[in-house]
């Protein structure tokens, strides 16, 4: 099984997903590193950004993996180097190239396939693209500023900055061409604006257990 987690930066993806994930004992993937990773790999390359043709060049000369939540290039762990401002700035442009997505998008099924179990898959264009049949779509969503407040609390960037950053990217993510950044219209859409982690999490097992059979609950987590 595959509950896909989209939605815009700050939402709360990668958190809920991750303890969703360790809630119901399945794998976590989060795709937007796959696109972080691609965008390291072009930076370092040296690349023109507007040089598509060289940027695709720089993106396909590596390998990406993802394991334990760690992101590898070519064996390297660089899960802190894919969180840098240089490459949340330079992010949305790469992942707009058709090219890049068509690889990505091979990654992500491959990861799933290989680790042969129910997965939580967290990213933009989960519910829409990257699989279009999964038995649970989540839109997640929160208000921009309460996007930016949870961003810069994780960064040490300041909020004012980081809001002009998120609704940069949103704008990119949602106008480009190939998956753009929109809701399945199946999806269960949950407003976190003034939730906690813990009730998002439980609304979506809720849902799933819903979903399965109206009468299985999942057990209570610790505490
Ligand atoms: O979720 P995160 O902020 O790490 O995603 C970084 C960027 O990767 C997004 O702004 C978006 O441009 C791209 N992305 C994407 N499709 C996905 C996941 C992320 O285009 N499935």
């Amino acid at each position: 099984m595959i509950i896909a987690v989209d939605g815009p930066g700050g939402a709360g993806k990668s958190t809920v997903s991750r303890r969703l994930a360790e809630r119901l004992g399945w794998l976590h993937l989060d795709t937007g590193a796959f696109y972080r990773a691609a965008t390291l790999a072009v930076l370092r390359a040296g690349v023109e950004p507007a040089d598509t043709d060289a940027v695709v060049a720089a993106v396909g000369a590596v390998r990406y993996r993802q394991e334990m939540g760690r992101m590898l290039v070519d064996g390297e762990d660089v899960s802190g180097a894919i969180r840098t401002p240089e490459v949340t700035a330079a992010v949305s442009a790469v992942s707009a190239i058709p090219q890049v997505r068509t690889l990505m998008l091979r990654y992500q099924r491959e990861w799933v396939k290989g680790h042969r179990g129910d997965a939580v898959v967290e990213g933009r264009d989960i519910g829409t693209v990257v699989f279009p049949d999964a038995q649970l779509k989540v839109w997640l969503t929160a208000g921009l500023a309460e996007r930016a407040r949870r961003r810069a609390a994780q960064t040490g960037e300041d909020p004012a900055l980081v809001e002009v950053e998120l609704a940069r990217r949103d704008r990119a993510d949602s106008h480009r061409v190939v998956s753009p950044q929109v809701p399945a219209a199946d999806a269960i859409h949950i407003d976190t604006t003034t939730m906690s982690v813990a009730q998002v999490v439980e609304r979506i097992v809720e849902r799933l257990a819903a979903r399965e059979s109206p009468g299985l609950t999942y057990p209570l987590p610790d505490g």
